[in-house]
């Protein structure tokens, strides 16, 4: 009575795979997602490249480097849409071999017989096919690696390459530079939620620490940045680039020219005061000493008073170390094309 089902569960059981296709956004990206269980950082990478660069033994996640054979990245989004399809796909199939057994019975049954009977079956899937996964939205963050050019794309921050683990310094810096936009800029949003929320006086504090902390993510920033571009030069001692005099000293050596080339007196004086008050964030909770006084020469201060950190210093912080990195990058350019 249940021939049709039965062949069709044979059939099943024979060909285990279903397989559901995922499809790209818009401008050709699909959805991937680091599978170490505390980052699953989501990204898209570009399916010409996923193709014809990616290799099957490893990629990695351009969020935290975990790496991983290629068919470990589906999102828990496409794996969730495959195993609904799949069932779908198979309860489709069930129901439609039960059907046929089904109308097989009923036109089997005697026509004058006294007891008829006749079967029915329930449930509406009768879908046999699969409908592939669609893309999420599409990510602002479009990154083509220096080094082995294939494309991808994030929300927020990436580190490292997907298809090579290249650890771009130029993207990684180009990154810190744009938190720290952002975190400045959104410093009113979050002071005024916080002052709703449980005053003025928990929305000063955080807000001061948030702007503080980006005087020290742009110094250590670029303290990363050149360690990184130094790399072909040799090793830097360690924190050689926190201290602007010993860094420009390095360049110089390098490169032939050190930061007193590349900014002019004035910006010099300036980036000296911001990183030595960054100095003094870290070491000695932003009071003012007879060193900073003396290394600084900022003269707005005395001993024993705190030095306060605007939204001006954060800009003029980022105008100038971005200015020092692309004449670092240019001045590397030019010895490596020699
Ligand atoms: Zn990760
Ligand atoms: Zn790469």
């Amino acid at each position: 009575m249940f021939d049709e089902l039965l062949k069709e569960l044979k059939r099943l059981e024979r060909a285990t795979k279903v397989s559901v296709p995922i499809r790209s956004d818009e401008k050709g990206y699909m959805d991937r997602q680091c599978p170490a269980e505390n980052c699953e950082f989501l990204f898209k990478v570009h399916e010409e490249d996923w193709t014809n660069i990616f290799k099957d033994e490893a990629v990695w996640c351009p969020f935290c480097r975990h790496e991983a054979p290629s068919d470990q990245w589906f999102t828990k989004a496409q794996i969730k849409h495959a195993e609904a399809e799949a069932l779908a796909m198979i309860e489709g199939r069930i129901s439609k071999a039960m059907l046929a057994d089904t109308k097989k019975f009923n036109r089997q049954q005697p026509r004058n017989s006294f007891i008829s009977m006749s079967m029915d079956v329930t449930g509406s899937t009768k879908r046999t096919h699969v409908i592939p996964a669609r893309a999420a939205e599409l990510m602002q963050l479009e990154i083509a690696c220096e080094k082995c050019s294939s494309r991808f794309a994030v929300i927020g921050s990436a580190y490292f390459c997907p298809a090579c683990g290249h650890n771009s310094v130029l993207q990684t810096f180009s990154d810190s530079l744009r938190k720290i936009k952002a975190k400045k800029d959104s410093i009113p949003i979050v002071r005024q939620a916080i002052c709703e929320a449980s005053g003025k006086d928990d929305a000063e504090i955080t807000c001061r620490s948030m702007i503080e902390s980006c005087l020290q993510d742009g110094v250590v920033g670029f303290q990363r940045y050149c360690e990184g571009m130094y790399e072909p030069f040799g090793n830097s001692s360690l924190n050689t680039f926190q201290r602007l005099d010993q860094g420009s000293e390095y360049w110089r050596n390098a490169v032939g020219s050190g930061y007193e080339d590349w900014l002019s007196i004035d910006e010099m004086s300036s980036l000296v005061i911001l990183f030595q008050k960054r100095h003094l964030l870290s070491h000695s909770e932003g009071i003012v000493d007879a060193r900073y006084i003396q290394k600084s020469k900022d003269r707005t201060y005395k001993e024993g008073q705190r030095i306060v950190v605007t939204g001006n210093d954060i800009d003029h912080l980022v105008s100038l170390v971005s200015k020092l990195s692309n004449n670092i990058r240019d001045a590397c350019d030019k010895i490596y094309s020699v």
